[in-house]
């Protein structure tokens, strides 16, 4: 299996997979069997992720046309769930914007302005959710702090999970928006 190795002071082992590629962090001197031992074991899931990954990068270039439809069912999507979870949060909001973005997810202003990526729309509706969970909780909390984390959890439980498939298959979705040369 190839992958790419980082070693640093950590005591764990723990493998990510991230662009199609996997991503090993090691305690530094850990021996390469053990590492490869690992990766043995978790060589089912590892395969599944890959696949998932590989899947999302054939898809070709998100076209104009792709991206106007996005945009107009997020239009009618992030809004809906925006005002289903504010009294959740126990926030209030101001404006919302959705446009196509290379690099955030979502974002919000010191205003209440919230900001969301139409390309939310390619992702499972969990991960929509828990993007939105995390901007609005920020309404309250800005930063990212154990108490910010543990708001977030609280109204949305699954967050990490789903959470981690954005941070597993986001990069696939961006690079079909780049792959796009009009933008
Ligand atoms: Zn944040």
């Amino acid at each position: 299996m190839e992958y790419t190795l980082i070693r640093s002071r950590r005591k764990t082992l723990s493998v990510e997979i991230k662009g199609g590629k996997v991503i090993v962090r090691a305690p530094e001197r850990l021996a390469r069997t053990r590492i490869d031992d690992f990766l043995e074991s978790r060589r089912a899931w590892i395969e599944k992720k890959l696949e998932k990954s590989a899947e999302l990068a054939a898809a070709g270039p998100i076209t104009d046309e792709e991206l106007r439809a996005l945009a107009e069912s997020a239009k009618e999507y992030i809004p809906a769930h925006v005002r289903y979870y504010a009294p959740r949060v126990g926030v209030s909001f101001g404006r919302i914007t959705i446009r196509a973005q290379r690099t955030k997810w979502g974002s919000c202003s010191g205003k209440g302005n919230l900001n969301f990526n139409c390309l939310l729309m390619l992702t499972p509706p969990e991960v929509r959710d828990a993007v939105i969970v995390h901007e609005l909780c920020h309404l309250r909390e800005m930063n990212h702090s154990p108490r910010f984390y543990a708001e977030v959890r609280r109204v949305y439980p699954e967050y990490d999970k789903w959470n981690r498939w954005l941070r597993e298959n986001g990069g696939a979705i961006i690079d079909r928006l780049e792959r796009n040369a009009d933008l």
